[in-house]
């Protein structure tokens, strides 16, 4: 039998030994997610002894994690803003650079406005803008049945059944009427890119949710240019973009927006830009 310290040291030696970057935090929370055992729990009895069943799971989940599934898809959970969301591999994982286009929509949004969510994945930019501001309500599209699926468990889980809509559709095709706010994270890496990306990404992420095609534009594109047709006067645009797409995707706003901004995330690369729509 082994006990729960044993067993911590032998999954943060396995994760180690296959140069897992973050292999003691990932064995913590593999761990923590097996056991449900806090941080505090363990460190008063690590002598606990482990049921074999646990200790077998803990392990498979160890050696999955070796062979480069993302620890939120083993774990089932990501937060974002503050909240739990739930994903799988049908869905993006909530990023903290998303968190900057959350916090400059909520900037500009006011109760009983109407927000658009286009690519919602998870639908955690959407979830959480109506979760912060009472009185929003919203629709998030994708193309993706299976994200929807994850959207909508992350709705229930949020209380936000009477205030969020989800709906399947290439982009605007099935969206109608009019919006105060439409933001998205759309795929934006170019194609061949994606190949360079690390591998618990470029394998295991869906493939859809990142490629931008030929020059990673092809969504901003395509948004911009149908944007004018779902937003009320004065309506707001959001993008996050990828940290060398500024310039492009300004000029594809300035067609029709004005007032377009970049906005740097944490680490000082342009990850935001937004306008409002010109009259
Ligand atoms: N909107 C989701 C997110 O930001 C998914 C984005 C995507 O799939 N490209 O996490």
């Amino acid at each position: 039998m082994m006990t729960l310290g044993t067993l911590f040291r032998e999954g943060k030696r396995r994760l180690r030994e296959a140069r897992v970057e973050e292999w003691e935090l990932d064995a913590w929370y593999l761990l923590e997610y097996v056991t449900g055992y806090t941080r505090n729990e363990y460190y008063l009895h690590p002598e606990r002894r482990m049921e074999e069943k646990q200790k077998q799971e803990y392990l498979d989940l160890i050696q999955r994690r070796i062979a480069h599934i993302p620890l939120q898809y083993l774990t089932g959970s990501q937060e974002f803003m503050g909240y739990a969301f739930q994903v799988n591999e049908h869905v993006l994982i909530p990023r903290q650079d998303t968190e900057i286009l959350v916090e400059e929509a909520l900037k500009h949004v006011q109760s009983d406005m109407k927000i658009l969510d286009l690519c919602t994945g998870s639908g955690c930019i959407l979830l959480s803008i109506l979760k912060t501001v009472p009185g929003l309500t919203g629709l998030g599209t994708d193309i993706s049945e299976q994200a929807l699926l994850v959207a909508g468990r992350n709705r229930a889980d949020l209380g936000l059944e009477t205030k969020a809509e989800f709906q399947k559709s290439d982009l605007f095709e099935q969206v109608e009427g009019r919006f105060d706010c439409i933001v998205s994270n759309p795929p934006y890496i170019p194609s061949k890119t994606v190949e360079t990306l690390m591998e618990e990404v470029r394998d295991h992420e869906p493939r859809i949710a990142l490629d931008g095609r030929e020059d990673g534009l092809y969504y901003y594109r395509k948004i911009t240019g149908q944007s004018p047709a779902y937003l009320k006067p004065g309506g707001m645009l959001f993008f996050e973009i990828g940290y060398d797409q500024a310039e492009a995707v300004t000029e594809l706003m300035e067609q029709d927006f004005t007032h377009v901004h970049v906005v740097k995330d944490l680490s000082g690369l342009d990850r935001v830009v937004y306008g409002s729509l010109r009259a």
